[in-house]
């Protein structure tokens, strides 16, 4: 028997419930206005009081209206057919909705149910299997979909039969397995998973210790992000953190993408619906929105959905990790998210914490983030999630408390700066302010190493002492005037505009520059670093600047003409010889 209870007292999308049984904290319950069902989380229980926040508007909702509670946790469904939709926070499939404004009410299935999928079994009667486990797999776009032991059998089991090769629908039995005691449980290709908690189904999480490429130099060479990773880009509206946010789910080097847009403005989400579907992977050549799971909340979705949509991505690339994939979730904005949670805690009348957040907000976002890694699997293949958020501090004021302890969770943290944003250099990645702290990892160090050139992180370092030193420079010519330092001031600041137009600036809207592979990003920056390590001699400041401003002219030539092709080599060229005729 399910409790039930009455609409006892309504604030705003929070209803206060007297329940007939037992509830339990985060459990799932409906909610019914007239014919409307509407899904609500448990959010406190206190005696026979739940209070419940309903997912939806509860305009029209009168005390004692009906409400079901379902006895279980808010879930994600897992299975085939996930990837290229479209959902909201709560898993509705937009596409069958009146695109993003979701009518009232109104509850989606969040895969084809009817489908039929080509069935392979992986395992085999007598096999030892726990949660996790993989009994089969279907081919799920071009992905090897894994069937797995739901993750919540906890426990050991014996396989007792695996359906053989052909065609099932999820819902189908595909494997019968055993426990301890004899009892059978029948397997589908379906199942679900509490949204709020980890998928724990491997033995180990290593720390990263391989980097995943992004194509975006100023990650890649300067602060780069590793695979089963974590970072975050805390920037000023308009900075451009959305338009970096896609050139990685573009260009990443990750199996399958989860793009989880939080609460931006409407409008911004149905570019990426527009825009998403026409790109074409440069890994695969298949179309992008194949490998993509698109999750959005826009600002004028209820709350209580926009903060479950975060929870819903990881969870479903926590899924595909488990298939030993890599999954890169990104997020944009969490600031939505961390405010959804404030609006939740305040209408809770909690004690409020640091402009008005929960008080274990950090606690909440530091749980979040480690959810992301690199996991070695049960049955020793690794699989890892890594995640990108973005964080849109108020004025961009990086003081606030969500960038705060996004950056106590995060490894690394790429700074959009107004400053750069204004002077058009993008990506707007403030060179000095951000950081990876995988450069520091003696395995990716290692791995760097291997991959790139022996010593290559030293290299970086090198490059990023000359951005600070160009820096000091600029400082030193703007309060003394040009002619009131030595000429190798001049110079100084002059090497680091190079890195700078060359390396740090690219433009996300070129076809060629827009993607830097690492092999080309490792032919430029040694290019220019040894360009800036070398001492020139300039009579004057004047003739320092006119060398750079060529040099600089000739490197975006550059950038802009194709990979080995022969006008790359010819500005190659070009450049030599300029050096040489000074
Ligand atoms: P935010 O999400 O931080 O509010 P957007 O990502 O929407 O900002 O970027 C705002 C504008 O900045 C874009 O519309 C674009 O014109 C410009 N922009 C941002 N990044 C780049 C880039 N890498 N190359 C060229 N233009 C850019
Ligand atoms: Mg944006």
């Amino acid at each position: 028997m399910k409790t039930t209870g009455k609409v006892n007292g309504i604030i705003s999308n929070i209803v206060i419930v007297k329940a007939d049984g037992a509830v339990g904290q985060n459990e799932i319950c409906y909610v019914y206005a007239g014919e409307t069902k509407m899904m609500a989380e448990v959010i406190k229980v206190i005696g026979d009081d739940a209070y419940v926040q309903v997912f939806d508007s509860t305009r029209g909702l009168k005390i004692g209206d009906k409400v079901e509670f379902e006895g279980h946790m808010l879930e994600a469904t897992l299975a085939p057919g996930m990837l290229s939709r479209n959902y909201d926070g709560l898993q509705n499939d937009l596409e069958k909705m009146d695109g993003l404004f979701i009518s009232r009410g109104s509850i989606t299935e969040p895969v084809d149910f009817e489908a039929k999928w080509e069935f392979k079994p992986l395992a085999k009667a007598g096999d030892k299997v726990s949660a996790g486990a993989w009994l089969g797999e279907v081919k799920e776009q071009w992905v090897a979909h894994k069937i797995m032991v739901p993750f919540i059998m906890t426990g050991n089991y014996t396989v007792k039969s695996v359906v053989e090769a052909g065609e099932y629908k999820v819902t189908d039995t595909i494997a019968v397995v055993a426990d301890v005691d004899g009892n059978e449980y029948n397997i589908t290709m379906v199942q679900k998973w509490p949204v709020k908690q980890a998928i724990r189904c491997y033995t180990e999480k290593p720390r990263p210790s391989r980097v995943m490429e992004t194509g975006v130099r100023a990650i890649d060479t300067f602060n780069p992000l590793a695979e089963g990773g974590t970072g975050f880009i805390p920037g000023p509206f308009g900075a451009g953190k959305t338009v970096l946010q896609h050139a990685i789910s573009k260009q990443a080097e990750a199996d399958i993408i989860i793009i989880v847009a939080c609460g931006e403005r409407a409008n911004e989400v149905v570019e990426i619906f527009k825009e998403f579907p026409e790109l074409v992977d440069p890994h695969t050549g298949h179309k992008l929105m194949e490998r993509t799971i698109i999750i959005c909340n826009t600002s004028n979705m209820p709350v209580a959905a926009r903060e479950a949509s975060v929870y819903t991505g990881m969870t479903i690339g926590e899924y595909y990790r488990s298939m030993g994939l890599k999954v890169l979730v990104m997020a944009d904005s969490t600031s939505r998210w961390a405010q959804a949670l404030r609006e939740m805690s305040n209408r809770l009348e909690e004690l409020p914490g640091q402009d008005a957040f929960p008080m274990d907000l950090s606690a909440i976002i530091s749980s979040f983030y480690a959810r992301a890694g690199l996991v070695k699997l049960n049955n020793g293949e690794t699989g890892s999630v890594t995640f990108l958020g973005t964080v849109s501090p108020a004025g961009g004021n990086l003081k606030e408390p969500v960038t705060e302890s996004t950056k106590k969770a995060a490894r690394c943290f790429y700074a959009l700066s107004q400053g750069r944003a204004d002077s058009k250099r993008y990506p707007a990645i403030d060179p000095l302010d951000s950081y990876s702290k995988y450069l520091e990892y003696p395995e990716v160090e290692a791995y760097l190493g291997e991959k790139i050139e022996k010593d290559w992180v030293q290299l970086v370092y090198r490059g990023k002492t000359l951005v600070q030193r160009g820096k000091e420079a600029n400082d030193q010519i703007n309060i003394l005037g040009d002619d009131g330092v030595p000429v190798e001031y001049h110079e100084r600041f002059w090497k680091s505009e190079l890195i700078d137009f060359v390396i740090l600036q690219q433009d996300a809207f070129d076809d060629i520059d827009a993607n830097c592979p690492m092999e080309r990003q490792q032919m430029m920056y040694k290019k220019v670093l040894s360009i800036c390590e070398h001492d020139f001699d300039f009579a004057d400041f004047e003739e320092c600047s006119k060398f750079f401003k060529g040099l600089i002219n000739l490197f975006r030539q550059m950038n802009y003409s194709e990979w080995k092709s022969e006008k790359f080599y010819d500005y190659d060229k070009q450049i030599d010889a300029y050096i040489a005729n000074h």
